[in-house]
């Protein structure tokens, strides 16, 4: 039922009325709008430029070491190469494929990854401030070593149970080390939006001084708000700046609890900070990490700033992660889910048939996509004007008025509780798959291995209903 409800109502590539020069149209797009007087681009106001706006932001993709921790995601060593092969094509700078002391399997993984030949990118695994951590990541031969650890009461005195003193000392030894290998060393300050400014450059003094390449804020819990970001890479840029007679390479890490992540990692850019950690998607533990397409494409269509990274491949990379992952991007995902460039208001379609940038944000070819547009309760007629016409049928108003009236009925008339009853079994479908088990399959396990049975099975299992 929810598949001819689709079919019925969907055009696929209806208006196919324009074509566009991707290089050409790419950054001048709006432009040129303005330069006609159509439009007005606060953007570009010399107000709102940014002073300390870099040149040039490098992406760092963090999904195979972040992305991956989407519970219950796993990803095959096929899978990891073809996704970082992409992404590495597509001009991303630096990435993280892993954490070698996870496991013997995952140590294997990333040695294989960094003999795979990468045009471009550099190749980094994550280690914490712990010898044995950084020993994992050089024996897979490696380009560049993270090494992250947390600095504030918090996690030291209910995570790592240590002084600020002994995390100092052992974040410095670590870093130390690993730059005797003559690797590139990057430190990360976990949960930094929510350390002590002082304790900030402290650490990050210790760390530079260690031989770290580049620092890393992390906001680890998605805390900070834009204005707060720009404060705190500001004053830990300017302090550094002080302590140390000279700039260094900030780089941030934002996770996407409030929404925040792109935003974040934006005002980020805005005070100078030129590396930035995504992940494809979105994806992530909890809301997931800064999205790898929105981050490039607002900095390349919003503030003209250079990622190196060839946007018409955003979509494809995605789809290419959805299947990896298994798991279904947002329907209203910015840029790359299915209804980004989606329309179904007539009013909409006539504007967009009059000139597509009414209501595009940017034209979907850049990204090699196309609109998509849908005969619905808000429209169609249009639609059904355009698509008699290319098929060289001629229908009197009346007529059209018919057809858009029998397609609404059978839409209205469907199935509402057969549809919900399809969508709510493939999310249970979604549920088991990505566990790799249902619940009646780990209670027998459960049952195999203690010979006891469960004794609260059954609430368990309801639920899990929705
Ligand atoms: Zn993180």
């Amino acid at each position: 039922m929810l598949n001819s409800y689709i079919s019925a109502c969907e055009i696929t590539n209806a208006l196919n009325v324009y074509l566009w020069n991707v290089a050409l149209m790419r950054k001048t797009i709006f432009k040129k709008l303005e330069a006609q007087g159509l439009i007005a681009n606060y953007n570009r106001l010399r107000k709102n430029l940014p002073p300390k706006l870099p040149e040039r932001v490098f992406i760092w993709d963090k999904t195979f070491r972040e992305g991956v921790q989407t519970p219950c995601v796993f990803l095959t060593y096929v899978e990891k190469v073809k996704l970082a092969k992409m992404l590495d094509e597509m001009g991303v700078s630096i990435l993280t494929v892993g954490f070698p002391a996870l496991s013997e399997e995952e140590k294997n993984s990333v040695k294989r990854i960094s003999n795979e030949g990468f045009q471009q990118a550099s190749i980094a695994a994550a280690a914490r401030a712990i010898k044995s951590d950084v020993d994992a990541c050089l024996d897979c031969g490696v380009r560049e070593i993270t090494i992250a650890t947390p600095f504030n009461g918090l996690n030291l005195q209910y995570r790592l149970k240590m002084t600020k003193e002994q995390a100092l000392k052992n974040a410095v030894d670590c870093i130390e080390y690993a730059k005797k290998h003559g690797v590139i060393v990057d430190f990360i300050l976990e949960d930094a939006s929510r350390t002590p400014l002082d304790d900030i450059l402290q650490i990050f003094e210790a760390t530079a001084k260690a031989g770290a390449d580049k620092l890393v804020l992390a906001d680890t819990v998605g805390f900070l708000r834009p204005l707060s970001m720009r404060y705190l890479v500001s004053h830990v840029r300017d302090g550094l700046q002080q302590r140390l007679r000279g700039d260094v390479k900030l780089s941030v890490h934002c996770h996407n609890d409030f929404g925040l992540a792109t935003a974040n990692t934006l005002a980020a850019v805005e005070e100078g900070v030129a590396y930035v950690h995504t992940c494809i998607v979105g994806f992530g533990e909890r809301a997931g990490v800064a999205p790898f397409e929105e981050v490039v494409a607002a900095l390349e269509l919003l503030y003209n700033v250079d990622t190196g990274v060839d946007m018409k491949k955003l979509f494809r990379l995605a789809q290419q992660a959805e299947k990896s992952f298994a798991l279904p991007i947002q329907f209203h995902k910015p840029i790359v889910g299915e209804n980004a460039f989606s329309y179904e208001v007539d009013e909409h379609v006539e504007g967009m048939l009059a000139h597509p940038l009414i209501y595009e944000p940017f034209p979907p070819e850049m990204i090699e996509r196309e609109p998509q547009f849908y005969i619905s309760r808000s429209g169609g007629r249009r639609l059904v004007e355009k698509r008699l016409e290319a098929a060289g049928i001629k229908a009197t108003s009346v007529q059209v008025e018919e057809i858009v009236r029998r397609i609404r009925l059978m839409q209205e008339n469907l199935d509402k509780g057969g549809a919900q009853m399809t969508f709510y079994q493939i999310k249970k479908l979604m549920r088991d798959l990505r566990k790799g088990l249902t619940e009646e399959e780990f209670w027998r396990i459960v049952e195999q291995v203690t010979r006891q049975k469960p004794k609260l099975p059954q609430p368990l299992l309801e639920a899990q209903e929705p």
